[in-house]
């Protein structure tokens, strides 16, 4: 989302809602005191641009939020192997068909765009149905690497590397990596907090119960030496989560969870270890407000 988009955001939200913490919309959830048009905003994976753009922006607007932290991945100085995808297949060929071994699987790859580049590689929204070859490669490949071991998606990524010629070499911004420690400890202030978010980002439900503990439990102690604060939300890398992950979540001292499933939070009848949410893209605040009001009904 551009900066103007955010700051536009924050404005309309501190004028039409009433925004708080998610702490404090869970506490107001069991106290039954909710107020009318309550939002509560939250980030997920721990960008650097969430630590550089979006927090003095939400802190001159008084508006609170969470930051959610994939504790592996803080003061790496690697991209998240979803952006590295997308940044190869950008600096791939206009036109290319292979197949490639992925995890000890032939997965065919193909497209085949006459667009400008800087066309076909204009970010799009994940969720809505991908327009060019490129981003239907995208996705394909996407869903074949989200399952696999960080070892065998990082093989996976060396071949597509060497299918596309090896020379195309993604360039960086600084603001597209993961934080430095430096900007994860730099995070927590009155108007910011905290969140899990897991060590790895792999889907949880894939692990077996001692790993999926390593992860939840894990990353909380992570959060909270990498910030100096100890943190009281998670949420579930790729929304994927299920009963037994829930409860593991629970144990670990998190006193509530956010998910990805589009929706409002119900305050008679919600689960504060599922809390839905709205995934909200580079819209006008006006389309902000549509999206927001149509899930009232
Ligand atoms: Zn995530």
């Amino acid at each position: 989302m551009a900066p103007q988009r955010f700051k536009r955001h924050l404005a309309f939200l501190q004028k039409a809602y009433h925004p708080l913490s998610v702490d404090e919309l869970v506490a107001r959830i069991v106290a039954r005191t909710v107020p009318d048009n309550a939002v509560a905003i939250t980030f997920d994976d721990g960008y650097r641009d969430n630590v550089v753009i979006a927090k003095p922006l939400l802190e001159q607007a008084g508006v609170p939020a969470t930051f959610f932290l994939t504790t592996g991945a803080i003061g790496k100085g690697r991209p998240f192997w979803w952006d590295e995808l997308w940044a190869l297949l950008c600096a791939g060929p206009p036109k290319a068909e292979f197949i490639m071994d992925v995890a000890g699987q032939p997965l065919q790859v193909q497209w085949s765009d006459d667009q400008p580049a800087t066309k076909m590689c204009t970010p799009w929204r994940a969720g809505v149905e991908p327009q060019t070859g490129r981003q239907r490669a995208y996705v394909l490949l996407w869903r074949n690497l989200k399952d696999l071991s960080p070892q065998s998606r990082d093989k996976a990524l060396k071949t597509l590397h060497e299918h596309l010629g090896g020379s195309a070499t993604p360039t960086w911004s600084d603001l597209d990596l993961p934080m430095s420690l430096e900007d994860a400890g730099s995070l927590p202030s009155t108007c910011i907090s905290v969140g899990g978010h897991a060590r790895t980002h792999h889907p949880l439900v894939e692990f077996d119960p001692a790993r999926r503990w390593q992860e939840i439990s894990g990353s909380r102690a992570e959060v909270a030496e990498q910030t100096g604060q100890l943190p009281t939300g998670f949420a579930y890398p790729h929304g994927n989560w299920n009963s037994e992950t829930r409860t593991q979540v629970a144990d670990a001292g998190y006193s509530w969870a956010v998910t990805t499933h589009r929706a409002a939070v119900m305050p008679k009848n919600c689960d504060p270890f599922a809390l839905p949410r709205l995934a909200v893209g580079d819209w006008s605040a006006e389309q902000l407000r549509d999206e927001m009001e149509a899930l009232r009904r």
